[in-house]
């Protein structure tokens, strides 16, 4: 008797404790599944393997961009993003990071690859005077108050912080609700969100260079639809950051102006490596 009250009293005095410990190491590697830290829900071991690409691509042709210079004879027909940054391929291994981003609340994987898409962006933007506004791709608000987040949001954060750069988060609108694309066709795809934007104060992006910022890039209907809303607005430039890339790449070497050297290609580093959490 006297014992199972010493260890009533034991489990109540280290019950915060235990709770403390429960909730940094509840959340299992999303990837894996081993117990990590619940401030990432990526296990040291996942960051390592996961593939990580470091330059731009152009999202017209689908060339990486190793030298950072947008394709011009690529750009003007259609309003797309003159880069468009990622950091790796929905089916190499980013799918259930981008899953749990959207739809288990995992908002720390959205401002972990912004933070990290963010340091390779101060490179490009090191000399310009008026730095870039960062604009996450809006959900509609009856969607955002179901998720109770925007998973674009978080990334844009991420972002923000590893750059300096303001994040103009209300400017750009989702005025009008939309089918989730996984289902949809190329075609339907872009039915489904043309005339879904709007800015919030017209003439707010003149003349500004605007990062936009998404999870996911299928064929690019929705930051296509933005990009030509941001244009139309005034902006000079728009590129786009997505966390992972869900359409194929051309895995050669630059396709102009490049060194011809397929090394270049691909090129690739340990997501550990790069940048520490
Ligand atoms: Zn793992
Ligand atoms: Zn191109």
């Amino acid at each position: 008797m006297k014992s199972s009250r010493a260890h009533a009293a034991l489990r109540h005095w280290f019950a915060p404790a235990r709770a403390l410990v429960q909730w940094i190491y509840d959340s299992g590697c999303v990837i894996c599944g081993r117990e990590c830290m619940a401030a990432l829900p990526i296990c040291s071991i996942c960051r390592r393997r996961l593939p990580l690409l470091g330059d731009p691509l152009c999202p017209v042709c689908n060339h990486f961009v190793p030298g950072r210079q947008p394709h011009r004879n690529c750009l003007g027909v259609e309003p797309w993003p003159s880069l468009l940054w990622f950091s790796g391929l929905f089916d190499d291994g980013y799918r259930p990071l981008i899953h749990a981003l959207k739809y288990e609340h995992q908002q720390s994987i959205g401002e972990f690859f912004g933070r990290k898409t963010g340091r390779r962006l101060l490179k490009t933007f090191a000399n310009c005077g008026h730095p870039p506004l960062i604009v996450p791709v809006p959900l509609h608000p009856s969607r955002e108050r179901h998720r109770g987040y925007n998973q674009s949001a978080a990334i844009a954060r991420g972002l923000a912080r590893a750059t300096g750069f303001p994040l103009a988060h209300d400017q750009l609108r989702r005025i009008r609700r939309t089918r989730d694309q996984t289902r949809l066709s190329p075609a339907q795809r872009i039915a489904n969100v043309a005339k879904a934007f709007a800015v919030r104060h017209p003439g707010y992006f003149a003349d500004r260079q605007v990062i936009l910022v998404d999870d996911v890039l299928t064929t690019g209907a929705t930051i296509k639809e933005c990009t030509g809303i941001l244009y139309a607005d005034g902006a000079v430039e728009v590129q786009a950051m997505v966390i992972a890339l869900a359409r194929p790449i051309i895995k050669t070497a630059e396709k102009r102006g490049g060194s011809g050297d397929n090394s270049s290609a691909l090129p690739q580093q340990p997501i550990g490596d790069a940048v520490g959490v």
